[in-house]
């Protein structure tokens, strides 16, 4: 089943796409993966994969407050320097794999595509926050209203809108804008590859499991 050399180059691979796509079912797929084939490997998220991050997170996801669009974008940037330098960079020194819930193609999305921020702004940041490109990107692509009723139900069911709800409560236009930034991303950014979402977790997770290893190999 895994079918590896002695001495792998760790790979940074990053899974995206809209709230409730299956992320972090994917995230954990890939993770339970690694272990099965003994590769180390560390799962981590933006925003929040850090302790600064898990402040900037709670601030960036709640509905408490009302943030300017520019404001929300630096965050983000802010968060993913403290991701890449603190987790990211090290563990990948170390030999150790990383699995990250979201990267820059959320920010492009959802902050210029979603929010409308100029995209000039963030090209710059690209350049000073973007200190290692993922080898892998994959953008789990799926119907805005499954994705969006999922993620709402989470948050019902755990009593989480107010804490965590902010995005989700956006509207369905604010979504297709988003999922044109991803489908944008993937057409100017390399290493993406954008997967079919409308499946079972399993065969989702087949067609990542397999470029992952086409990669390693
Ligand atoms: P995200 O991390 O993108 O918000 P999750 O992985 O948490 O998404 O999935 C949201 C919900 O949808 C969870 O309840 C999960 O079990 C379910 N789910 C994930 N992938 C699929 C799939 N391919 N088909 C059906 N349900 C799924």
């Amino acid at each position: 089943m895994c079918n590896l050399g002695d001495e792998l180059k760790p790979i940074f691979v990053v899974i995206d796409g809209i709230d409730g796509c299956g992320k972090t079912t994917q995230v954990c797929k890939l993770g339970n993966f690694f272990s099965g084939c003994n590769i180390l490997h560390r799962i981590t998220k933006e925003p929040g994969g850090t302790d600064v991050g898990s402040v900037l997170r709670s601030i960036l996801i709640s509905k408490k407050y009302n943030m300017e669009p520019e404001t929300e974008l630096l965050l983000y940037s802010a968060d993913r320097i403290e991701h890449q330098k603190k987790v990211i960079l090290p563990n990948l020194r170390d030999g150790i794999n990383i699995i990250s819930d979201r990267f820059i193609s959320s920010t492009y999305a959802y902050q210029i595509f979603g929010r409308s921020v100029d995209k000039k702004i963030l090209d710059l940041l690209f350049d000073v926050t973007v200190l290692t490109y993922p080898d892998i990107i994959f953008f789990i692509d799926i119907d805005l209203n499954t994705a969006l009723e999922r993620a709402r139900k989470r948050l019902v069911q755990n009593n989480l809108i107010d804490d965590e709800g902010k995005f989700e409560s956006l509207s369905l236009d604010f979504f297709k804008r988003v999922r044109d930034g991803f489908l944008w991303y993937a057409k100017n950014y390399k290493n993406v590859v954008i997967i079919d979402g409308e499946r079972s977790a399993d065969e989702i997770f087949e067609d990542i499991k397999n470029t992952v290893m086409d990669i390693l190999k």
